[in-house]
């Protein structure tokens, strides 16, 4: 018997061998790492050598969801995708292949289905000769033939492949184009739009020959305290609607809704993020997308909250809009390539969709390219004949094409800002907007610095926007990607209504605050862990040369900078609060020792 919530299972396949297992898990990990980002890293931390290749069949790729995932908990239906990056390096490598782990969180309704399986997470190690899909129902689980779909977009693979297997019949996530040609900035997709973004787990998975995991269930855990699970439901429920006009706000403009306010308080990527507002934001936001390209409001499982936005784009850029623009890509194929052509935004977040591939890390390499051609570090031989320049759409779109296909200059475009300074030189990388080697997402830094520059710097997979500047807000992020719950909802869960309330419910176990809070320090500490062991040092936890140097030159925020002092300071007080050593940033002993960690000194 497992503990309760969880199946206290894990389906385990190996695509060289062909080997289907199911394994427990120790009720230990449930306890000390809780589900989806947490155990994912616990089990990579335990199970991967210290400098395996990334691309190896020796790499795992974890998809597992959490304790909260497939019950009706509001906007608690996440995926955490769990593997080694291959998108990150540190400044002295320690491996050949020293990289960070990754984790990308997707909505959707996988992470239910692959519950109602009976399974806590699935796990895929090798690689197959040909390309295959996973079939999963419940106990019975097949790897099959996936040659015909091989080469397919996201958007037709879809609709093929449901129909197929008998259309609503199963939930599945899958690969593009970018995927299969192993490009490090691929995705992993569901439901045509919903990816687990960042971090390269659509190139891992295209490493294993994987195109799709198609799974259907029928059962879920059972639930400690029904009275209690149902009351707390209940309240949550109330809270939503207490605070309507936020839920309105939500389902009226999803995220894009902070296209117009972040632009307004200098915190976006404008301009490669030489600039923190965009003058025609309007053109691309909120109230032009509800006028002219959105029709239908749309939700993850059980999500009052319903942010995705379908419709249609018209023109020479006409695509059915699967979702978007939400504030990220908006941002990395609008503001920050200078594009307002709302249109041919559309097109480009279709086209980055259907090809599989990080359209945060895309959007900032081409930036990174429009830059550079503004400077005359490269010209239109560089970029194979294309005159590529701000606010223009059809030479971006060729630009992700070609990184799609490995095609000319997208052979070395796909590996990102990092790699492709190196190879332009003079000094190109004082404008490549990377950490650790994954590319920033859509918020400027200089406005808030103390704030974002510690979130990038720090985060444990190279930049990444989702886990705040403070040990507690990283802590917290932790405790949500473990439990399966949605960021953007965490607001109402407070008080009463806690997670460690419902976390209580559900598994029968006690947590206090303070037990609540190791625990998502405990996750985070692991994965840092992970990191150290790597060869990741203090020098890594930096921010790019531009924050330092460039002025923004207009707006209300007209001169806002990055003092490299004060970042020095906060990152010490940063080290402080968690008790890293302020020169190695190793966590000290005795708080791995309080954190139950000290297997990782
Ligand atoms: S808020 Fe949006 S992303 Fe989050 S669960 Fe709801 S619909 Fe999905």
């Amino acid at each position: 018997m497992s503990t309760k919530g969880y199946f206290g299972k894990l389906l385990e396949v190996n695509l060289s061998t062909g080997k289907i297992e199911k394994t427990k898990i120790p009720d230990s990990d449930i306890k000390n790492f809780l589900g989806g980002r947490g155990l994912g890293a616990k089990i990579l931390y335990d199970r991967l050598k210290p400098g395996t290749d990334p691309m190896s069949p020796e790499n795992i790729l974890m998809f597992m969801t959490g304790p909260f995932v497939g019950y009706p908990i509001p906007s608690s239906s996440r995926t955490c995708v769990v593997t080694k990056s291959p998108r990150t390096s540190p400044v002295e490598k320690k491996y050949e292949h020293s990289s960070t782990l990754s984790y990308a969180n997707m909505g959707g309704f996988f992470g239910p289905e692959l519950k109602y399986a009976g399974y806590d997470g699935l796990l895929v190690t090798g690689k197959s000769d040909k390309p295959v899909y996973i079939l999963i129902e419940g106990e019975n689980v097949s790897i099959e033939d996936a040659s015909e779909y091989w080469g397919m977009g996201t958007d037709q693979f879809d609709k093929i492949f449901h129909s197929q297997l008998g259309e609503g019949r199963y939930e599945s996530c899958y690969i593009g184009p970018a995927g299969e040609n192993l490009v490090p900035m691929a995705c992993i997709i569901n439901t045509a739009a919903r990816a687990a973004g960042r971090g390269g787990t659509g190139c891992v998975m295209g490493s294993k020959k994987l195109k799709a995991i198609a799974v259907k269930g029928s059962g879920i855990p059972e639930v400690a305290d029904l009275k209690k699970y149902n009351e707390l439901l209940e309240t949550i429920r109330g809270s939503f609607m207490e605070k309507n006009d936020s839920v309105m706000d939500w389902r009226y403009g999803g995220t894009a809704n902070a296209l117009s306010s972040s632009s307004n308080n200098g915190t976006q990527a404008v301009k490669n993020y030489s600039e923190g507002t965009f003058s025609e934001i309007e053109k691309i936001g909120t109230e032009a997308n509800r006028k002219k390209i959105w029709k239908r409001d749309f939700a993850c499982y059980s999500c009052q909250l319903a942010c995705k936005k379908s419709g249609f784009a018209k023109g020479a850029y006409g695509v059915q809009v699967h979702d978007g623009p939400e504030y990220e890509t908006g941002t990395m194929l609008g503001a920050n390539l200078m594009i307002s052509d709302l249109n041919g935004l559309h097109k480009l977040i279709y086209d980055g969709d259907d090809y599989g591939i990080d359209i945060i890390s895309v959007g900032n390499t081409i930036g990174f390219l429009m830059e550079a051609m503004q400077r005359g570090h490269i010209n239109a031989d560089f970029l194979d004949g294309i005159q590529l320049k701000w606010g223009d759409v059809e030479s971006s779109l060729e630009l992700m094409r070609k990184i799609t296909y490995r095609e000319g200059v997208g052979e070395l475009a796909c590996r990102g800002v990092k790699y492709l300074a190196k190879i332009i030189g003079k000094g190109s990388d004082e404008y490549a907007i990377h950490v650790k080697g994954h590319e920033l997402a859509a918020w400027n830094v200089p406005v808030r610095s103390s704030y974002w520059s510690i979130t990038y710097a720090t985060s444990n997979r190279g930049a990444c926007h989702m886990n705040g500047g403070s040990s507690n807000s990283q802590d917290g992020a932790c405790l949500r990607d473990s439990l399966g719950a949605c960021s953007f909802a965490s607001s109402w869960y407070r008080d009463d209504v806690h997670y460690r309330h419902i976390l209580s419910a559900i598994t029968g176990l006690e947590w206090t605050e303070e037990e609540f809070n190791k625990a998502g320090s405990r996750i985070f500490t692991i994965e840092k862990m992970f990191n150290y062991r790597e060869g990741f040092r203090r020098v890594d936890d930096t921010i790019p040369e531009k924050f330092f140097n460039n002025e923004f030159t207009y707006g209300e925020h007209k001169g806002a900078i990055v003092e490299r002092d004060e970042f020095n300071s906060n990152l010490d007080r940063y080290y402080e609060s968690r008790g890293w050593n302020l020169n190695t940033s190793k966590p000290e002993d005795n708080v791995l020792r309080e954190l139950n960690l000290e297997f990782t000194i």
